[in-house]
């Protein structure tokens, strides 16, 4: 069956450049799901080769820098992001940072930059695109947490504080919107190979490995398709959860 092009999505993804949204980015643009848009902070080149390596026809990509704690730059970023998309139906919320301490050791600077990357951000993205949103008569929220803001992890009080507050925040606007034929999720990572989790040697990481019933780390393209999957009407009732990928770490 060819694909109806006219149906494909406008995604708007967070933090496109690295990682699990690089991820998401691609598999959405790949399988024909969605047209998309990123933002990124710093990594200018990387932006410009995922933009190129969707260059085709088949494809309309943008990467769009900003910081994602700052209201007024998302504000303005939102704005670009719509006029290139006509829309946005996807907001996936990805972008985060760690500054990891044991709170005895942690700056208040670590903790502040870590609150306005992981979770301000989300209050930032979601609030100013509610209102489109709502115009177009709805979309799907997906807000990347962790399994971290679950059970909690020493040496990480404002990571997991962020991530907890993000499933915090998923649950109340999945409320408030649900009415607009808006839904919202979160989606829990467990351990994904990333730049995030490159600081590991060869022995925790196989320790981490054994630890995990599926025995082993896991793969970004994993998140992507549990992404994918709130992003689609394959999920239409479901709204306001938080779903684990994490081999079953955490059960
Ligand atoms: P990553 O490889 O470090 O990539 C982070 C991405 O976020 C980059 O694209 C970065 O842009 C962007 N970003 C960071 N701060 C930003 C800001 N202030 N404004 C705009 N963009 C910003 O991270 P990852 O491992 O893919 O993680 C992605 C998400 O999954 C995060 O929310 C993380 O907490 C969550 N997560 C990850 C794991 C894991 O095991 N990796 C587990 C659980 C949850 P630049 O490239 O320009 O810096």
């Amino acid at each position: 069956m060819g694909l109806n092009l006219a149906e494909k999505k406008k995604a708007l993804i967070t933090g496109g450049t690295r990682g699990i949204g690089r991820s998401i980015v691609e598999e959405f643009l790949q399988s024909g799901f969605a047209d998309v848009v990123f933002f990124f902070r710093s990594s200018v080149d990387a932006a410009k080769e995922l933009e190129e390596k969707f260059s085709g026809e088949d494809f309309k990509i943008k990467g769009i820098q900003v910081d994602v704690a700052d209201f007024k730059a998302v504000e303005k970023a939102v704005a670009e992001t719509i006029e290139f998309l006509g829309g946005v139906d996807v907001l996936v919320n990805n972008a985060g940072i760690t500054r990891d301490n044991l709170l005895l050791r942690m700056s208040e600077e670590d903790f502040d930059a870590v609150i306005n990357a992981n979770l301000k951000s989300v209050f930032n993205l979601t609030k100013t695109i509610l209102r489109p949103m709502i115009k177009q008569r709805g979309g799907s929220i997906i807000n990347i947490t962790s399994v971290v803001g679950i059970t909690g992890n020493a040496g990480q009080a404002n990571y997991a504080a962020s991530k907890a507050g993000i499933i915090g925040f998923t649950k109340s606007i999945a409320k408030e919107i649900a009415s607009r034929n808006i839904r919202v999720n979160a989606v829990a990572p467990g351990f994904i190979e990333t730049d995030m989790t490159q600081a590991l040697n060869e022995e925790q990481r196989k320790a981490l490995a054994d630890a995990i019933p599926l025995k082993r780390i896991g793969k970004a393209e994993e998140i992507a398709k549990a992404v994918k999957f709130l992003a689609s009407e394959d999920s239409s009732y479901i709204t306001g959860q938080v779903i684990t990928v994490d081999g079953g770490m955490v059960m």
